[in-house]
């Protein structure tokens, strides 16, 4: 292959992982970041086949091992009654949970090491459909392909004038990373398996969720939901640890490890855009389709949707590329667009509180392999 240059808006998820797919094949990639340094905030995040698989073909499955986990259930409770007791193992279904901050310095290092040039501090502010990006002081870089994965707020989508459908559902989420404090869970509770993934329901009185998952053996990732018209429930920048505490009393410990620490109220939502690719421009991650986390699938699709494009791009003549990009979308993209039906059909039902998530259609994107040169024969339709 000749040598292709790309320009890419945004170091998160989707970004970094275009950015070593492209690299890998053979493209002289840059990466603008509008942040000063390189660091993803947020807490943890569960990874699927989706996703384990690109880590794997970017041999990067060792060094994510380190410093992640592989829960042995997946367990859900209503008012603290287990409902169910999953292990997506078992079901044929790979997983694994780690710290975000981990899986963004595993990857930007990752991109360095293949020779991506990142520029950090460097906000871009559009694109134009030819291939150039614009950047905030004032400035034009120009590539044959330009990848839009600067976030939910993307500018480099809204300058192309993509249009889209926005829905918010009724819950909303504050995260956090803490100690694990497993010692002092299990005085409370002696007979839970505290290593598990918990996802603690409750409805009545009122409704507060806690997703309890273990990061590594010292990092505990838990994500509080609410809905966004309880006051108390949603408080932040500190969380209310009475209103907590008074519903999920053997999480104590850990909730007041959260109360130490500034949260921030996320409320669900999905974004359907009208399209991903413009000229050679590509969208991809939350900038295409931000989706309600029901599913833990955002970051999976985002990476999974990164990884395609590089490989379908590098197939492509440079001629052909805004072909190759619309082609691309016509056969990816509707894996993506049902996850964001089924993770926004959930989070309004809150269908997750009645546990046994892992069966049937819910598991396509999980299941889904983008490094399968067969995967469109197996995939489930
Ligand atoms: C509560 C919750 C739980 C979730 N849990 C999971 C989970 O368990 N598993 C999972 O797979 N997904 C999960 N997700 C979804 C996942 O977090 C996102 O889909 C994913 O992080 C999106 O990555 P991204 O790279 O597209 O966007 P972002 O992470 O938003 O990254 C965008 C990057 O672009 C940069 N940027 C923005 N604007 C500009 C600009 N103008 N110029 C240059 N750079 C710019 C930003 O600074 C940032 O670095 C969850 C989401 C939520 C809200």
């Amino acid at each position: 292959m000749t040598s292709r240059h790309a320009e890419i808006s945004g170091a998160g998820f989707a970004g970094l992982t275009a950015a070593i797919a492209l690299a890998q094949r053979g493209w002289s990639v840059r990466v603008h970041e509008k942040g000063e340094s390189l660091r993803e905030q947020g807490a943890g995040i569960v990874l699927w086949q989706n996703t384990l698989s690109v880590l794997d073909a970017f041999g990067l499955s060792d060094e994510i091992a380190e410093r992640s986990m592989v829960p042995p259930f997946y367990e859900t409770r209503m008012q603290n009654t287990i409902v169910s007791d999953e292990d997506p193992l078992a079901l044929g279904i790979p997983w694994r949970t780690m710290t975000r901050p981990f899986l963004h310095s595993v990857l930007s290092k990752a991109a360095k090491a293949a020779g991506v040039e990142i520029a950090t501090g460097s906000e871009v502010v559009g694109a134009t459909e030819a291939g150039a990006l614009k950047l905030a002081d004032g400035s034009e870089v120009e590539a044959d392909l330009i990848v839009g994965a600067d976030g939910v707020a993307s500018p480099t989508r809204d300058s192309l004038g993509i249009g889209y459908d926005r829905w918010h559902a009724k819950d909303g989420i504050t995260r956090f990373l803490v100690p694990r404090r497993k010692e002092d869970l299990q005085k409370i509770e002696p007979d839970t398996e505290w290593d598990n993934v918990i996802d603690f329901w409750n409805l009545e009185p009122r409704v507060l969720r806690v997703l309890y998952t273990p990061a590594n053996a010292e990092e505990l990732y838990i994500a509080l939901m609410a809905p966004a018209d309880d006051a108390e429930g949603s408080a932040v920048p500190t969380i209310n640890l009475e209103v907590w505490t008074s519903i999920h009393p053997q999480l104590t410990p850990v909730l007041e490890e959260a109360a130490k620490i500034e949260g921030k109220y996320f409320r669900y939502q999905t974004n359907r855009l009208e399209t991903w690719t413009k000229g050679r421009v590509a969208l991809i991650g939350d900038a295409a389709h931000a989706m309600a986390p029901a599913l833990a699938q955002g970051g999976g699709c985002a990476m999974m949707n990164a990884y395609t494009l590089a490989e379908a791009v590098s197939a492509a003549e440079v001629g052909d590329l805004p072909d190759a990009l619309t082609e691309w979308e016509r056969i990816e993209r509707p894996y993506t667009d049902r996850c964001q039906d089924r993770s926004q059909n959930f989070a309004d039902t809150r269908g997750m509180a009645q546990g046994g998530q892992f069966v049937g259609e819910s598991n396509e994107t999980a299941l889904y392999d983008p490094t399968d040169p067969h995967r469109h024969d197996h995939a489930i339709a």
